[in-house]
């Protein structure tokens, strides 16, 4: 697996899309999605400049950001999985942002445990765009009222909205639930001005480039860095 290579790789789609959408290329930020991934992929990530990552699982994610603290690599963390509100405490005193925020209880406790030399928690709220029967993410009609919340709790940052979309190879059907998550955002951003709203999350492995047209400003990708994931372990 020559992580550096799909790097380069990811880079060079991203800038296709860019162009494509008449964007500026440093306006997608890239998210490594390292979960089930040992230290070592993380390591050849960071060797080739990766700096952002982004974990799925608590307990897996801490330790891994124990081991670079240990080794005083400076990198960024980001919580994407779902998270049980008995798992708040280590997602607040040790991630850097916290994407899947999609209840007011749980920001809460986020809020109260953030220890106070951290900088703010970076939150995003997950929106349920397109996929009814999952249990994530707030409906878009929640938006504003979890949101408005959040602008309340000092140790917590909210910075946009993140979304898993129903997987879906039709590039029209990808695009419409893109479009949806843009307006939004558009919306967030008008109904909390005086909040550094500037992250919309969305895009993976499969549907990056229409992630990308429609407005991303962090794609989130594992299998195209890393290779396929193997659960059975
Ligand atoms: C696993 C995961 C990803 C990465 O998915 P790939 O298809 O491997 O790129 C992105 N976002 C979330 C929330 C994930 O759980």
């Amino acid at each position: 697996m020559d992580i550096q290579h799909n790097l380069n790789l990811i880079h060079q789609k991203i800038e296709t899309a860019c162009k494509e959408a008449k964007r500026n290329q440093n306006t997608v930020k890239l998210l490594a999605v390292s979960k089930t991934k040992p230290i070592s992929s993380i390591l050849s990530a960071y060797q080739a400049g990766q700096i952002a990552f982004g974990e799925n699982y608590v307990q897996e994610g801490v330790e891994k950001i124990q081991y670079f603290e240990s080794q005083g690599i400076n990198l960024e963390w980001h919580f994407i999985g779902p998270l049980q509100s008995n798992k708040t405490r280590l997602v607040a005193e040790h991630f850097d942002w916290m994407q899947t925020l999609d209840r007011a209880k749980i920001a809460d406790r986020l809020n109260e445990q953030r220890p106070t030399n951290k900088a703010p928690l970076n939150v995003l709220i997950q929106i349920n765009i397109s996929d009814e029967e999952s249990k994530s993410g707030i409906q878009p009609e929640e938006m504003l009222t979890l949101a408005k919340h959040i602008e309340n709790l000092p140790h917590l940052c909210l910075r946009g909205l993140m979304a898993i979309p129903a997987p879906t190879d039709k590039i029209a059907e990808q695009e419409t639930v893109f479009r949806k998550m843009s307006d939004l955002f558009e919306q967030l951003k008008q109904a909390l001005p005086n909040q550094q709203i500037d992250t919309l999350s969305m895009g993976m492995t499969d549907d990056m480039p229409s992630a990308i047209k429609c407005g991303s400003t962090m794609v989130r990708i594992g299998t195209a860095i890393f290779g396929a994931r193997d659960y059975s372990k």
